[in-house]
């Protein structure tokens, strides 16, 4: 299988906030107060050590009758966290209105979560909207371990004209219990970047790990397989929060798993 992607460098969009450091995007899992979503994005852009702010609006639950994310006003509020630290935002996007609403809003990163990417009606819906937009697109892979369905919706998002392209590595649903809330199988990874050398790919160890406690492992793990950056939920108070409460960590316990990182080409 050949991969013909027309990609962009990741560079080109976003950079590392700090030099020999690896490239970190950071938000709540979902916003969820105006005050909640501003002062976290306060107390990360304070380390100086993030790209960009992550917050879900919209809320893929699992179930019904759970949180389903704060919907269009959460924008504004992103908007607001933007004008305030500086930081670029970037939110999941699941149908053809978020992405109208998102770029009506000024987002400036859109992604494709888990579940939509296992949709190709889903994912040719948004890509459809995105046609002649120019915006950077992050595709999480699909929740099931298929590396087919990955790689199409990286195909439909791109031949749509979004050349500023990423993939995340968010792990993949397992019936086994193990350790991970998401196994990383990194052999996709592995074979993603194999096919498409050129296509940045960015952890996202928050998902895979489903509790604070291993981010620190999976997130070195990643830089040591020349993965391009990482995407980790974080929440000012992270035992209170609404959604993936045993996942998140506080602005401060971020910056310090960011210190104890080391990047494959540097020197200890
Ligand atoms: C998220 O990023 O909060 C999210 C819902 O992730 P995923 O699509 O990977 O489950
Ligand atoms: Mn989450």
């Amino acid at each position: 299988m050949k991969l013909n992607l027309n990609i962009q460098p990741l560079s080109t969009w976003l950079k590392p906030a700090e030099e020999n450091k690896p490239l970190i995007i950071a938000g709540p899992c979902s916003a969820e107060t105006e005050d909640q979503l501003v002062t976290t994005a306060h107390l990360l852009a304070k380390t100086g050590k993030i790209s960009a702010l992550r917050a879900g609006i919209w809320k893929p639950r699992t179930r019904p009758g759970e949180f389903e994310g704060i919907g269009s006003v959460g924008l504004q509020w992103l908007n607001r966290a933007k004008q305030e630290t500086g930081l670029p935002t970037a939110v999941e996007v699941a149908n053809a209105r978020h992405v109208e609403e998102a770029l009506a809003a000024g987002v400036d990163i859109l992604w494709v979560g888990a579940r939509s990417t296992v949709n190709p009606f889903t994912v040719q819906e948004i890509a459809d909207a995105l046609r002649g937009v120019d915006i950077p697109v992050m595709v999480k892979n699909p929740v099931n371990p298929d590396l087919s369905l990955w790689i199409g919706a990286l195909e439909r998002i791109n031949q749509a004209g979004i050349t500023r392209l990423a993939a995340i590595h968010r792990g993949f649903s397992s019936f086994e219990k193990t350790a991970f809330r998401n196994e990383p199988m990194w052999e996709l990874a592995i074979q993603l970047k194999t096919l498409c050398p050129e296509l940045p790919i960015i952890n996202d160890p928050s998902h895979i790990c489903g509790n604070r406690e291993i981010i620190p492992y999976v997130s070195q793990k990643a830089l040591d397989l020349d993965m391009q950056g990482l995407m980790i939920e974080s929440h000012l108070d992270p035992t209170i929060a609404w959604t993936d409460a045993k996942q998140q960590v506080t602005p401060s316990a971020l910056s310090d798993i960011i210190d104890n990182l080391t990047l494959r080409h540097t020197e200890p």
